[in-house]
């Protein structure tokens, strides 16, 4: 249950920060997702008790029961977002992490773990954020990847019943752009594999989804293609989403993206793009695409443009297809016109350079 529950932090300062020089080496090409920043949050729960023992403290590795029961049935659950520095006004802000927050507590629902206040999901970040603000990057496209998650605790191997204690975390990694918009990427049509069922856990952010997909990614690579594409779990046939992104389908200058039928993720980089298509000329839909509607609409040059979107990437550029039986491009296999602008209009809104008509940037 989210209630108002306040937790005040207790901090604890690390006595090992990295140095000005240290932290400037390891920023100028920080990849993705493999540093981290000096200090972490923490917030324990225990039936009964509720939240309790929030921390901020130095960023270092946790001790746990080999019996702990995320390490045996994943019951476990993550978010992701960026804190961005804002050009010319040296600001700090985040994007939506009200909207990270219910996506936090639908993915614990799902999971059966407790529910985390919105309020102090926010806060955690902000106080991580304020702590460790010189990691956020000054490199026009970096930025600090926030990484929340929760696990369950208890050192008990019963299967019967969830977990009675949690932790939730947040660390942050300094990130360069994951995958830019001047490449347009290659997709692998899986018709061997599937991500998620009806009833499944697809709409949650659980380990569970990821762990399940590895193979499917390594046989997109295997063959010669950058990511996945999931279909729909009963007939292989409805796309769905791809990798750790969502998609839209680009007619000219009408938009359409896979429904939330509880078997994809619901990104919010794609719901911002659904609130932000009539402000740019276009119009958006929710639908469903088959791989045969997808294949002719780029031979009949009606499905001009598809790209791929999601916090780390923002927009990516979908150029070319291939599964089992068949193969095509997408237009010339290029980055369109209609692509380009979403992201700008995008990463505009998150820098600071753009109007932010909705509220969505939030000062840290
Ligand atoms: N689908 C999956 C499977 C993802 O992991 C992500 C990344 N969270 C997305 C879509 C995009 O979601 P968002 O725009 O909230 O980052």
């Amino acid at each position: 249950m989210t209630t108002a529950q306040k937790l005040s932090f207790d901090v604890q300062l690390s006595d090992h920060a990295r140095t000005a020089a240290e932290r400037e080496r390891v920023m100028e090409s920080p990849g993705f997702g493999q540093v981290f920043t000096d200090h972490m949050i923490s917030i324990d729960y225990t039936e009964g008790e509720g939240w309790h023992d929030a921390r901020l403290m130095p960023y270092g590795p946790l001790a746990l029961d080999p019996a702990t029961s995320v390490f045996h049935y994943a019951q476990e659950l993550f978010e992701g977002l960026k804190a961005y520095r804002q050009p010319g006004s040296d600001a700090i802000v985040s994007f939506r992490p009200y909207a990270n927050a219910a996506r936090f507590n639908s993915s614990a629902r799902r999971m059966a773990m407790p529910e985390l206040p919105e309020e102090t999901f926010v806060e955690s970040l902000e106080l991580l954020v304020q702590t460790d603000r010189e990691w956020v990057p000054t490199t026009e496209g970096h930025s600090l990847y926030l990484r929340p998650f929760m696990i369950a605790t208890q050192p008990a191997l019963g299967v019967n019943y969830p977990s009675k204690s949690y932790k939730y975390m947040v660390i942050a990694s300094p990130a360069a752009a994951y995958f830019g918009a001047s490449k347009a990427v290659s997709v692998w049509l899986s018709t061997e594999y599937t991500r998620a069922a009806p009833g499944g856990t697809g709409f949650a952010k659980c380990g569970g989804n990821y762990a399940a997909a590895f193979v499917a990614q390594r046989q997109a690579v295997e063959n010669g293609c950058d990511q996945v594409v999931w279909l729909d779990a009963n007939e292989h046939r409805h796309v769905e989403e791809m990798g750790g992104m969502n998609l839209f389908f680009v007619y000219g200058d009408r938009l359409l993206t896979p429904a939330l039928t509880g078997t994809l993720l619901p990104g919010i980089t794609r719901d911002s793009i659904l609130a932000l298509a009539g402000s740019l000329g276009l119009t958006a839909e929710e639908g469903r695409i088959s791989i045969e509607e997808w294949q002719e609409g780029c031979a009949s040059g009606e499905l001009t443009e598809v790209f791929a979107c999601g916090t780390a990437a923002v927009v990516t550029p979908v150029g070319s297809v291939k599964g089992a039986d068949r193969a095509w491009t997408i237009g010339d296999g290029t980055p369109g016109p209609v692509t380009q602008r979403i992201r700008s209009e995008l990463t505009g809104i998150q820098y600071g350079t753009r109007p932010d008509p909705h509220n969505w940037v939030h000062k840290i």
